[in-house]
């Protein structure tokens, strides 16, 4: 072993000196973590708002327990996934009337791209037949869009790209709609979304973006790129907590022929009519389905109010500095071992995560984390750590170092430990 290739030139107190300058540090009080812990995890769970405990109090107690029905109208739950998508689209360069938050990513994946398809089947490339995506997707985008191209008649199918390399020419004269997750949930790589969303125009195609690892995460323009679609997660970088509803954008542009099969009464234009016939109603409003969980969507709000204390800008300037500290110290400190670096070093390709391989990558994260380090352990071999600017400290990252770094030197890891039902 190589002393130089095991240290760095990097101190705690280096790391110290930046949390002091940090014009976001004072937003960490915002959060409620607890003592001692170093949450690398918001990118899967968001951490709590202080704020959440007041507002589920104030939901469950006041606003269903006093007010019981009357509340949709007097608390607002009837309008609040279109309030909540107006508080959120400033983050994802949406305008107003924009966005819903409703349902969870994967409904509202099949509505975009149900709507997408229709739209594509009533125009000039009818004949297209081919949905377009990578093989390393999160599944669940994967298996909707397999679920609905199965249950179209008409031979729709999707197409599985293996690489970015390959993805340009996959979307070709047969593809109806592409859909990509903006930044990867295992590797961390950020697509160039104006210019692949230029590129299916160019192409006759649609593009459906999802959004669950960037919203809050990293500056997004939706509507300066001019894409077509988006979903996205809000209990990741968003922390609006657990299972909490997802978002989806349809650009005013597009919300006259916006049409899904989840024809609920939510998305009816007179509801309470009871009338026989489904109608839409115009607006964002005809992308929700049925009743909303009211408990979990107010909670949303708590999460979103911490980000109009900064801006996206500020966001990733920070998550920069952050997910470059940790590559720099794990790279230099812990050079011995065998960690493969997945995550992309060009910033413009990278999300607020860093993907470190390890050959015993699940029992290294299992030992971080019985160690206080909370990140998370992805098929195969990948250790993901995600860096949530809001509340992660530059120290926070430099003990987290250190700790990997004492488990690897040590092997003080468990290779046959046996695994929970969520990694
Ligand atoms: C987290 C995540 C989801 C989660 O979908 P749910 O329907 O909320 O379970 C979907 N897609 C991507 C890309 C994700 O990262």
């Amino acid at each position: 072993m190589n002393a130089d290739s095991t240290t760095s030139d990097i101190t705690r107190a280096d790391c110290l000196a930046r949390d002091a300058q940090d014009p976001l540090a004072p937003l960490r009080e915002r959060f409620d973590l607890p003592e001692g812990l170093i949450y690398l995890d918001g990118n899967s769970l968001g951490a709590r708002p202080r704020a959440a405990l007041a507002r589920a109090h104030e939901v469950v107690a006041r606003e269903w327990g006093q007010d019981l029905i009357r509340s949709w109208n007097t608390a607002g739950w009837f309008d609040m996934p279109k309030r909540l998508g107006d508080r959120l689209a400033p983050l994802i360069g949406a305008g107003p009337g924009e966005v819903a938050v409703t349902d969870t990513t994967s409904l509202n994946l099949f509505k975009a791209l149900a709507a997408a398809i229709r739209i594509q089947a009533e125009g000039p490339h009818a004949a297209r037949r081919t949905i377009v995506t990578e093989r390393s997707n999160f599944p669940t985008d994967i298996y909707m869009a397999e679920g609905l191209a199965g249950w179209l008649e008409r031979g729709y199918r999707v197409r599985l790209a293996d690489s970015v390399e390959e993805l340009p020419g996959a979307i070709d004269d047969d593809c109806a709609v592409v859909m990509l997750t903006h930044v990867n949930y295992r590797t961390g790589y950020q697509h160039d979304m104006a210019a692949l969303t230029r590129h299916a125009h160019e192409r006759g195609a649609l593009i459906v973006w999802d959004l669950a690892h960037s919203a809050g995460a990293v500056p997004l323009d939706l509507g300066g790129a001019e894409a077509d679609f988006a979903v996205g997660c809000t209990y990741k970088y968003l922390n609006a907590g657990p299972g909490a509803p997802a978002f989806i954008w349809v650009p005013q542009r597009h919300q006259a022929q916006f049409q899904h099969p989840l024809t609920g009464w939510w998305s009816h234009a007179k509801p309470f009519a009871m009338a026989h016939g489904f109608s839409p109603v115009d607006g964002i409003g005809r992308a929700l389905c049925g009743t909303q969980p009211v408990v979990s969507l107010s909670l949303v709000e708590c999460g979103l109010e911490v980000f109009e204390e900064t801006s996206m800008e500020a966001i990733r300037a920070k998550s920069l500095a952050l997910t470059d500290l940790f590559i720099e110290l794990v790279e230099s400190t812990c050079a011995a071992h065998p960690l493969g670096l997945v995550t992309p070093r060009a910033h413009a390709r990278r999300g607020s995560q860093v993907s470190f391989t390890h050959p015993h990558g699940y029992a290294v994260m299992a030992a971080l984390i019985a160690r206080g380090v909370i990140g998370d352990y992805r098929e195969p071999e990948i250790m993901r750590f995600g860096f949530t600017p809001l509340y992660t400290r530059f120290a926070d990252v430099w003990d987290a170092v250190a700790i990997l770094k004492d488990i690897l030197d040590r092997e003080d890891y468990d290779v046959a430990a046996t695994r929970g039902a969520v990694t």
